[in-house]
């Protein structure tokens, strides 16, 4: 098996070639060790972090966006992003905040990634 990738770690989007060998994993055209830990995880057990926005109620806005504190495995995705639908927080709400924890196998909290003040009455 021979496989391709882009490593997205830094603007160098170095491009890896990734081959099954009798000793385990070579990946080749990576320009520092971080392509080749990219590249196996890529591979065996891929993760990303999950970026949404959930209901808001009392501020400016409609939409909160959030994030997870940590990459969960791609497979968990989906499923968290169908959870975060239902999910619904009032303002006031401050950047960090956990909006909801250990969720999904990877057990994450998902986070504010903005402050949200509470509406001021009147505007
Ligand atoms: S392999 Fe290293 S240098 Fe190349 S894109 Fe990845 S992090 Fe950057």
């Amino acid at each position: 098996m021979k496989q391709n990738l882009v490593c997205f770690l830094c603007p160098n989007s170095c491009e890896l070639t990734v081959e099954e060998t009798e000793s385990g994993l070579a990946v080749r055209g990576n320009r520092c060790p971080r392509g080749e830990a990219f590249a196996k995880q890529e591979l065996l057990d891929p993760q990303r972090t999950l970026t949404s926005s959930v209901r808001i109620h009392g501020a400016e806005f409609p939409l909160l966006s959030v994030r997870s504190d940590r990459p969960v495995k791609k497979r968990e995705l989906l499923p968290l992003m169908q959870q975060l639908r239902s999910v619904e927080c009032t303002a006031p709400i401050k950047q960090g905040d956990i909006i909801l924890s250990g969720v999904g196998e990877t057990a994450v909290n998902i986070i504010a990634t903005r402050t949200m003040a509470a509406k001021v009455r009147g505007r």
